[in-house]
């Protein structure tokens, strides 16, 4: 039976320098349920090294986590990928790592890189850029992304920075992209009228959160059957009575 669930598909962990120190795979869980949510995708920069441990967080609770990254492409283009499994982002992982640029993270300057357990432990830090740009181009990414079978998303398109917009000026036609993310900043309604693009993909609202209170500040819902990847990918693709509605 169909029904009608809230997703927030893009959040990110205190791996990314960016997000708060708070950002930890138990009190995004937890603050994931406070604010209803069903499904959460987890997308950090260029890195999945918080994936697993936050899919066990929610192992037995009634969040589904999915595992996602967002990669930064040689144009400064950000693209979330989310996956079935943890083993399809970590071997994207392995090919950002490869593609990445050189140079060590400034934590003074950009903020520390937090590798957590399940139990919210410390592992330790990653010291690559992760704030920094992939070698891969906007095509490869998504190609990648396909290959591993997961689904494309091009990130908060409304906004002035990493915008597939702002950075190469349109969406290329010939881009096999699964959605466009709009974010909390606007509605669906407000965004159209910018970028009249939109109504001809499947367009998700995203949170983007790098802090516990942005977590759920803005949802998509999707009706779907039950909680995983197959549902998600079948309501972005419009199949057998699945679909997304965003607020106005
Ligand atoms: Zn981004
Ligand atoms: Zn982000």
């Amino acid at each position: 039976m169909l029904k009608c669930h809230q997703v927030d598909l893009h959040i990110h962990s205190c791996l990314s320098p960016c997000a708060d120190l708070m950002m930890s795979p138990k009190r995004i869980v937890r603050a994931a349920i406070a604010k209803q949510l069903d499904m959460i995708a987890l997308c950090d920069h260029n890195s999945a090294e918080n994936i697993e441990a936050t899919m066990a967080v929610a192992r037995n609770t009634r969040l589904t986590v999915l595992p996602g990254m967002e990669v930064t492409s040689s144009e400064e283009v950000h693209v979330c990928g989310i996956f079935r499994d943890a083993d399809a982002t970590l071997t994207l992982q392995e090919l950002v790592y490869r593609e990445l640029a050189p140079g060590e993270n400034d934590a003074a300057l950009f903020g520390d890189q937090i590798i957590v357990n399940e139990f919210d432990e410390v592992e330790g830090y990653n010291r690559r850029l992760l704030i920094g740009a992939t070698n891969l181009s906007v095509e490869e990414v998504v190609a990648e992304i396909h290959r591993l079978g997961g689904l494309a998303i091009a990130c908060h398109v409304d906004r002035q920075a990493y915008s597939i917009i702002e950075q190469l000026g349109f969406i290329p036609k010939d881009l096999q992209l699964d959605a466009l993310e709009i974010s909390a900043a606007t509605t669906f309604d407000q965004a159209v009228k910018r970028i009249p693009q939109l109504t001809e993909y499947s367009v998700v609202s995203s949170s983007d959160a790098h802090s516990l209170d942005e977590i759920g500040k803005i949802a998509t819902s999707l009706n779907i059957e039950k909680l995983d990847f197959d549902e998600l990918r079948q309501a972005l693709r419009r199949e057998n009575g699945r679909s997304i509605s965003l607020r106005g």
